[in-house]
């Protein structure tokens, strides 16, 4: 796949230029939004850290911006890590040792923790301590310390991926959702002025349907489109220019791209429209499985495309219309 089209994070991310720095510049998830400021100005009134935070949502919507939102509006620093990179309890605990007070800690695939370092996490959320053992068999003992009040902010792309005892500590979960075609149009617009590039309404809103509801995505594919501008015209992004440009990057009138399509064409051909295991459409596209279930399938499950059933993936009716394809005659019951 065209690693400039998928919603997951690249290593240099582009990024952070684009990310809106307040509530009030971020575009779109109104109720999150709308609690986030509630919360944030209660804890600030009080001079308290605010309680601990969960997004979950798939990946390009908003969770590490509006993570780093929080922290500027608490007017509080911010620290980031992700769950894969904390390897022993003793790195978490030095981070934790290390916050100032009310200070903000984000932790980004906050699932994929190791489970020793998650053990650590639940008394430093829920009591602001850390449990330490000191010294070794029959005289090792456990000392308790202190923590400054902190918030931490969990990101995560499923909130059922969490384990209960972990998910239980956040006070505030928030669900961030696919955004819509307007809300895009924003997201495009406000890019585009930051990247300096003049773009007709008509052209924010070719990118903005056809980004898969995703900001990161429409940024990425706003980047794209703006070369193509430049090549091939006199640099003002229009309809035209759009549309041109996507479908030379294969996305289709959909916003689906390569992976998408080969995901429903899979269902349809090989598995004559389903049920088909989640397992053995990842071993056929030979992708991770947890890419396909967290990447691939929720916007296709978003727009009707597929449906997901305790018996596998079946094609709806709209996924074989947009393939071009009539569903078998008498579908397998
Ligand atoms: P996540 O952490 O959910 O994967 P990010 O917070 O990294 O997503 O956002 C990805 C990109 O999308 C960033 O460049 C950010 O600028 C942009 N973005 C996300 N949400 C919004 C929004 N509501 N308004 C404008 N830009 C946004």
């Amino acid at each position: 796949t065209n690693p400039d089209l998928t919603p997951i994070r690249q290593p240099e991310d582009p990024d952070a230029a684009l990310r809106p720095k307040s509530l009030g510049e971020f575009v779109g998830q109104e109720a999150a939004r709308e609690n986030l400021r509630v919360f944030i100005e209660a804890a600030r009134g009080r001079g308290e850290a605010m309680d601990h935070v969960l997004f979950f949502g798939p990946p390009g919507l908003g969770k590490t911006t509006l993570a780093q939102i929080v922290a500027k509006e608490m007017g509080v620093g911010f620290r980031a890590t992700s769950g894969p990179v904390i390897a022993k309890a003793g790195d978490l605990a030095a981070l934790l040792t290390n916050l100032e007070p009310n200070d903000v800690l984000f932790i980004d695939e906050i699932h994929r923790l190791n489970p020793v370092v998650e053990e650590v996490l639940y008394p430093a959320m829920e009591d602001r301590a850390l449990d330490i053992i000191i010294g070794e068999g029959p005289s090792a003992r456990s000392v308790r310390i202190d923590l400054p009040p902190f918030t931490l902010v969990g990101a995560t792309t499923r909130q059922g991926l969490l384990t209960t005892p972990l998910r239980d500590r956040f006070g505030i979960p928030v669900r961030l959702n696919f955004y819509t075609e307007a809300e895009l149009t924003q997201v495009v617009t406000r890019a585009a002025r930051l990247l300096d590039l003049t773009i007709e309404n008509a052209g924010a809103r070719e990118i903005a349907r056809r980004a898969r509801g995703t900001p990161r995505v429409a940024g990425r594919l706003l980047r794209r489109v703006r070369d193509f501008a430049h090549v091939a015209g006199d640099g003002t992004v229009t309809a035209q220019v759009a549309d041109g440009a996507l479908t030379r990057l294969e996305v289709d009138s959909l916003g689906l791209d390569a992976m998408d399509r080969r995901y429903l064409t899979m269902i349809a051909e090989t598995y004559k429209g389903g049920p088909v295991g989640v397992e053995t459409l990842a071993a056929g596209l030979a992708e991770p499985r947890d890419t396909v279930e967290e990447v691939v399938e929720p916007y296709l499950i978003q727009l009707g495309l597929v449906a997901r059933s305790a018996r596998g993936r079946c094609l709806n009716d709209g996924g074989w219309k947009h393939l071009g394809l009539t569903p078998p005659a008498n579908p397998s019951e």
